[in-house]
C-alpha cells in the first residue's frame, strides 16, 4: 500500500511545522535537572503506604549463591529461571512488602496495562494461569506476581521490607557483600541488579513546590486513606473535594477517569497531550486459551513484537490499537525497499566484471538514497494518517471544541507512549472537569493553596503528581544504592561519562555482578518479554559456570568496547527520528545522543533476542573471562 498525496485529507507540510513548532516551544535548557529528586523533605513521596504489618526481624549475615535485588517482573523472572536451571542457593531482596515491584507501587485508581495480558503475563503455559481479560488491570496483575512466586516457591527465599543501601565486591573474598536498611550484610558470589527502569518517582522543580498545605502524593504511591476507594475506583471520599492533577501521560489517562468521577472539582494540568487511542477491551475466552497448542505464548510475543519492529508475519495474532499503528506504518513502506536480491545480482557479476560490478554498486546506492528518502517520507505519511484519525477522535469525543483541540497531540505517534482509553476523553464533557492547558509551558507555582498558572490561581484541598519516574540520571540514584566493584571503583564513576556494557548485562570491574535492561540491551513494548529473555540468558551463564567450575566471571575490556560501539552505531537508526519528537524520557527530554551509548540496541529486540540466542548456542560464553 503506498500513499497518494493528492488524496490526503490534511496538509503534510503545514503538519510537519506544526509538530515543529510543538516540538520546538517544548525543549529546555535543562532537560532532566528540571526534576526535583525525591530525597530530604521529599522523602515522604516514597514511603510504602501499603504495608500493613512492619516486619521486624534480626539481621542476616549468612552467605547465599545469587542475590537477586527487586521482586518485580524481572527478579521473580530471574528466580523462576534459575529455579528450571536446578539453582536453588539464591535469595531475592524486594523493598515492598511483597512482590510485584511496578505493580506493587502503582495501585492508582485505573491502574491496568494496555500489553495484551496474553502477552504480558510470562510464564503463563507454566502456571496455567487465566487473565480475566484481554488488558488486565493492576489488582489481578499483582495476583499473578503473588502466583508465580507461589509456583516457584519463591517467598521462601524471599526478603522482602528490605532496601538494599549498597553491594561492594570483595577482591579477598571473591564475593560481594550486599548491605540493607536492615543491618544485613549477606555475602553473594553472584548479584542480579533488577531495579526497574523506571521505579523512583520524579516531580517538577516548580517554585513552591513544597510550600503547599493541603494534601499531596504521587500516583505510585496512592494515599487510599486520603481518598477512599481502590484500584478498580470508587473514590468516594473525594466527593467534598478539590483536586488538582499535573501530568497527562499514560498514569494520569488511566487515574482521571476516576478522580473526575468521585472528585467535587478536578483540575487536570497539562503540558503535553497524550495520543488517546481506541481500547475495547474484552473478557478472555477460556476455551480459546485452553485450545492453544504448546509453545503458543513465545509464538504469541514474537509475532506481537516483531510486527512493532516492521517485520513481515503471516497474521496477526494480538491484532489491536499497537499492531494496528505498526501495521499501517510499515506497510505502507514494503514496496519501496532498495531490492538486496540486486545488490546480490550486481555482486555475482561483479566477480566477472569489475566495472560492472562498480556501476552497479553506484546504481544501488543511488536507489538506496532514494529509497531513504522515499521510506522517510512514507512513514511520515502514515504517521499523520494515524495521528489524525487520534486528533479526530478527540473532536468527536469532547463537547468543548477549545478543550477537545487542547486535547490533541501534534508529534509522531511513538514519540511518547501511546494510550489506549475508552473513558479518559469523555471526562472533559464533566462539568466538575477542567483541562488547564499550559501549552508545553507547565505550571508556574505552587503555593499554600493551590497551583497558578497564567496569573490564575486555583485553589485546591489535594495535588496529585502524574509526572513520572526518573530515567537517565546517575543509575545507583535510580536504583538506591550504590555498587562498589572492583579497585574501589563505583558504578557511578564507571558510568559517569556514558554507558559501558557488554550485551547490556555485565560491565567490566564489577565481576559476577549482572543487570537487566532494557539499557544497552532490548527494549520491547511488552516488558516483560525483555526480562525473560535477560533471565534466560542470565540462567544460561550461570549454568554453564557451574559446570565449569568457574567462580568469577567478567566481560572483557576487547568485548565491551565492541558492544559499545555497536550500541552507538545502531542508535543512528533511531536518532534522526527522535530528534524529531517532542521531548520526555524517551527522548531524553529533547537531548538526543548526548552519549549515543546511553541507548537501547538500536537494531530492534528481535534481532538483539536472535543474537543472543546465537551467541548461547555456541556455548563458549565469548567474551566473557572466566576464573
Ligand atoms: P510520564 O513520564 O509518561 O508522564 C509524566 C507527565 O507529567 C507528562 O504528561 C509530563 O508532561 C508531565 N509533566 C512533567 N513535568 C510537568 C510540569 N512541570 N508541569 C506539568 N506537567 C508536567 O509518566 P507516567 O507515570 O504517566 O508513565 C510512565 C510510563 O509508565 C509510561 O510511559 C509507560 O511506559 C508506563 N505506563 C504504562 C501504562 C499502560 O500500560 N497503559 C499505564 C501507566 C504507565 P510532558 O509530556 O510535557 O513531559
Amino acid at each position: 500500500m503506498s500513499i497518494q498525496t493528492e488524496t490526503l485529507s490534511f496538509d503534510p507540510d503545514a503538519l510537519a511545522l506544526k509538530y515543529r513548532q510543538e516540538r520546538d516551544k517544548r525543549v529546555r535548557v535543562d532537560g532532566n535537572d528540571q526534576y526535583q529528586e525525591v530525597v530530604g523533605e521529599f522523602a515522604y513521596f516514597v514511603e510504602d503506604p501499603y504495608i500493613q504489618d512492619a516486619l521486624q526481624r534480626e539481621p542476616m549475615l549468612d552467605e547465599v549463591e545469587v542475590v537477586i535485588i527487586g521482586g518485580g517482573f524481572g527478579g521473580l523472572l530471574a528466580a523462576a529461571r534459575l529455579r528450571e536451571a536446578g539453582i536453588h542457593d539464591f535469595r531475592i531482596i524486594e523493598k515492598g512488602g511483597d512482590f510485584g515491584g511496578t505493580w506493587y507501587w502503582n495501585r492508582y485508581p485505573g491502574a491496568s496495562c494496555d500489553i495484551e495480558s496474553y502477552v504480558y503475563f510470562p510464564l503463563l503455559e507454566k502456571t496455567q494461569f487465566v487473565p480475566k481479560q484481554k488488558y488486565t488491570n493492576a489488582p489481578e496483575t499483582l495476583e499473578y506476581c503473588r502466583e508465580i512466586a507461589a509456583h516457584y516457591a519463591l517467598y521462601e527465599n524471599a526478603m522482602l521490607q528490605t532496601e538494599v543501601r549498597a553491594t561492594d565486591w570483595d577482591e579477598d573474598l571473591g564475593r560481594w557483600i550486599v548491605s540493607t536498611n536492615r543491618q544485613d550484610a549477606i555475602k553473594a558470589r553472584f548479584v542480579v541488579h533488577s531495579n526497574g527502569p523506571l521505579n523512583r518517582p520524579k516531580l517538577p522543580a516548580i517554585k513552591g513546590i513544597n510550600e503547599f498545605k493541603g494534601h499531596t502524593f504521587h500516583t505510585s504511591r496512592w494515599d487510599y486513606h486520603y481518598t477512599g476507594g481502590n484500584a478498580l475506583g470508587n473514590l468516594e471520599n473525594l466527593a467534598d473535594k478539590r483536586v488538582a492533577v499535573i501530568g497527562t501521560g499514560a498514569t494520569a489517562v488511566q487515574c482521571v477517569p476516576h478522580l473526575g468521577a468521585a472528585a467535587k472539582a478536578l483540575y487536570v494540568f497539562q503540558r503535553t497531550p497524550s495520543s488517546i487511542d481506541v481500547r475495547n477491551n474484552q473478557p478472555t475466552d477460556p476455551t480459546w486459551m485452553a485450545s492453544q497448542k504448546p509453545g503458543w505464548q513465545d509464538d504469541r510475543r514474537r509475532n506481537f513484537e516483531s510486527i512493532m519492529t516492521g517485520a513481515v508475519v503471516k497474521e496477526d495474532l494480538v491484532s489491536d490499537g499497537w499492531t494496528e499503528a505498526f501495521r499501517l506504518l510499515f506497510g505502507s513502506i514494503r514496496d519501496k525497499a532498495p531490492s538486496k536480491l540486486r545488490l546480490l545480482g550486481w555482486a555475482v557479476t561483479g566477480l566477472a566484471d569489475k566495472k560492472r560490478y562498480q556501476l552497479g554498486l553506484k546504481q544501488y546506492l543511488t536507489d538506496k538514497a532514494a529509497a531513504h528518502m522515499d521510506l522517510t517520507r512514507a512513514l511520515e505519511l502514515a504517521d499523520f494518517q494515524k495521528m489524525e484519525k487520534v486528533r479526530a477522535r478527540a473532536d468527536s469525543v469532547v463537547e468543548d471544541p477549545e478543550t477537545a483541540e487542547a486535547l490533541k497531540p501534534y508529534y509522531r505517534q511513538f514519540c511518547k507512549r501511546p494510550c489506549f482509553h475508552d473513558e479518559y476523553l469523555p471526562t472533559f464533557n464533566r462539568p466538575n472537569v477542567t483541562l488547564v492547558n499550559t501549552d508545553g509551558r507547565g505550571l508556574d507555582q505552587i503555593t499554600e493553596t493551590g497551583i497558578v498558572f497564567d496569573g490564575v490561581s486555583y485553589e485546591v484541598d489535594c495535588i496529585i503528581f502524574a509526572t513520572g519516574f526518573e530515567v537517565g540520571t546517575d543509575y545507583s540514584r535510580r536504583a538506591g544504592y550504590q555498587i562498589t566493584g572492583r579497585d574501589g571503583m563505583t558504578i557511578s564513576e564507571k558510568w559517569s561519562k556514558g554507558l559501558s556494557t557488554f550485551h547490556g548485562m555485565h560491565t567490566r570491574g564489577f565481576p559476577n555482578a549482572f543487570f537487566f535492561g532494557p539499557a544497552q540491551s532490548a527494549f520491547t513494548a511488552t516488558y516483560t518479554y525483555s526480562l525473560d529473555e535477560n533471565s534466560i540468558h542470565l540462567a544460561h551463564i550461570l549454568s554453564q559456570a557451574k559446570a565449569r567450575g568457574c567462580e568469577r566471571i567478567e566481560a572483557s575490556a576487547a568485548a565491551e568496547q565492541q558492544w559499545v560501539e555497536t550500541i552507538i552505531e545502531k542508535a543512528r537508526l533511531t536518532a534522526e527520528f527522535q530528534s524529531q519528537c517532542t521531548p520526555g524520557y524517551y527522548n531524553n527530554e529533547g537531548h538526543v545522543n548526548v552519549n549515543p551509548q546511553n541507548n537501547t540496541y538500536g537494531g530492534g529486540p528481535i534481532e538483539f533476542f536472535a543474537l543472543m540466542k546465537k551467541w548461547r548456542s555456541k556455548g563458549d560464553l565469548q567474551g566473557l573471562e572466566l576464573g
